[in-house]
């Protein structure tokens, strides 16, 4: 039988949570979740020097945010912490004696210790690339110890693998070459390496490598433009995985039953915001109510300017209107102004388009004397009135929309005009109504 799968995520807290990482970790995440494994993580901090508390913050958080839980790590412990590596130094020591006694290694006249690489020709069976063949016979002897004491990533990473008893690695292709030295330290330590699967790199639309200040790459944009978890996870998995079918829509419980390596993709997966977008609204457009509104206030109380001066229930109030119109919660900014700022100045294309139109200062005066004696103000009964200032004015009723969008909100496009005109009330539509029109005609509001 074979030993209980333990997977690990082993970030470097040196900037943010990377899409590539976050992938990373919910790969291992879903492997362990279909296995019945242990998820483990790993913080792989002892490069001091570039190291930052807050970039660890970000890893955390954006790992809990994306529903990626921990089995053993920070804030959870297990029968192997610490899990910082920072912590480990005496198992390093240890792990660092056993080889000085084996022989494996060598000091340098600056005090650094390098390792005797075998030199050899490995063959690394991988579980998504197939047999990859890593040459090691004209490598340098790697250093494992700095003459300052401090210890080489290889080093660790393998002394760590063994010690929390790591049965798989799964981790972005860039470490493959790497893994040709892991290997040799697991042999020099008598110990099997684990299985190795090696995740494709996720490369920009034109094939060029992500780099941090890509759009979208870290996990923290995502989450400050409020896209939903679960959409994200959804979308990084298709960066590398898929159903095998045509499905692009798969909560990460539907993923886990499928989650096999010959679902994994063998070339690089290309990153795409707008796909993720895409996905995100797909997400967006199921959510119930509750929770939407839940989504778009916390949103809406995180911008310093979109906010317009307005109470909680006003605002949950107009939710329904803009919904139906966008795709991702930072399109509220667009529609919120027109709604809730009767003094928003009248748009340049509206006025433009308006200007084109016939006998536009008696249109509008019609409509608005319809309007101001309109028996009921709700969105049916406004409708009512519009037919009959448009027989009032022998035109089309649709004819007047237009101009009743550019007095309701200044704009030429935007929410249903009527529902929204019912939501704004008469009260506050009537003078909104009444100044644009002056300052469309030139007559006094
Ligand atoms: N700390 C390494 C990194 O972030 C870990 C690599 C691994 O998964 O072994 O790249």
């Amino acid at each position: 039988m074979s030993s209980p799968v333990r997977v690990r995520f082993a970030p470097s807290p040196t900037g943010y949570l990377h899409v590539g990482g976050a992938r990373t970790a919910l790969f291992n995440w879903l492997y362990a979740r279909a296995h019945g494994g242990t998820f483990v993580l790993r913080i792989e901090d002892t490069d001091e020097a570039r190291n930052t508390a807050a970039a660890q913050a970000a890893i955390v958080d954006g790992l809990r945010w994306l529903g990626i839980d921990w089995d053993e790590g920070p804030e959870k412990d297990g029968p192997h912490a610490p899990y910082y590596q920072s912590q480990r130094g005496a198992i390093y020591d240890a792990y660092f004696q056993k080889l000085v006694e084996a022989g494996h290694t060598y000091t340098e006249e600056n005090g650094a210790v390098r390792f005797r690489s075998p030199k050899e020709i490995l063959i690394l069976p991988d579980k998504i690339c197939g047999d990859i063949k890593i040459d090691r016979t004209a490598e340098p002897d790697m250093t494992i110890r700095r003459p300052d004491g401090s210890y080489i990533f290889h080093f660790v990473n393998v002394v760590d693998d063994i010690e929390m008893e790591i049965t798989h690695v799964i981790r972005g292709e860039d470490h493959i070459f790497n893994t040709g030295k892991h290997i040799e330290l697991f042999q020099a330590f008598g110990v099997e390496p684990p299985i190795y699967a090696h995740i494709p790199l996720i490369l920009n639309a034109d094939g060029s490598k992500m780099s941090k200040r890509d759009q979208g790459a870290a996990v923290g944009y995502y989450q400050e433009q409020a896209f939903l978890p679960e959409a994200v996870s959804n979308y990084l998995c298709l960066l590398g995985w898929s159903p095998k079918d045509d499905r692009e829509i798969l909560t990460v419980k539907e993923i886990l039953p499928l989650f096999r390596w010959e679902n994994m993709g063998h070339s690089n997966a290309k990153f795409d915001l707008e796909k993720c977008r895409w996905v995100n609204a797909q997400y967006l457009a199921k959510l119930d109510t509750p929770s939407f509104d839940h989504l778009a206030i916390a949103w809406l109380l995180r911008q310093t300017s979109a906010l317009p001066g307005t109470d909680d229930s006003r605002l949950v109030g107009a939710l329904p209107l803009i919904r139906p119109k966008i795709k991702g919660i930072p399109e509220l900014a667009e529609h919120l102004p027109m709604l809730f700022d009767g003094n928003a100045p009248i748009a340049e294309d509206a006025r433009a388009k308006l200007a084109a139109q016939p006998d536009l200062a008696n249109r509008l005066a019609t409509l608005l004397t319809h309007l101001e004696e309109a028996p009921s103000w709700a969105a049916d009964a406004l409708q009512a009135v519009i037919t009959a200032a448009a027989g009032a004015l022998g035109i089309k009723p649709g004819a007047l929309m237009f101009p009743l969008r550019v007095l309701a909100t200044g704009q030429t496009h935007g929410v249903d005009l009527l529902p929204a005109l019912e939501w704004l009330g008469r009260t506050e539509a009537l003078p909104r109504l009444r100044a644009r029109a002056a300052a469309l005609t030139g007559a006094p509001s």
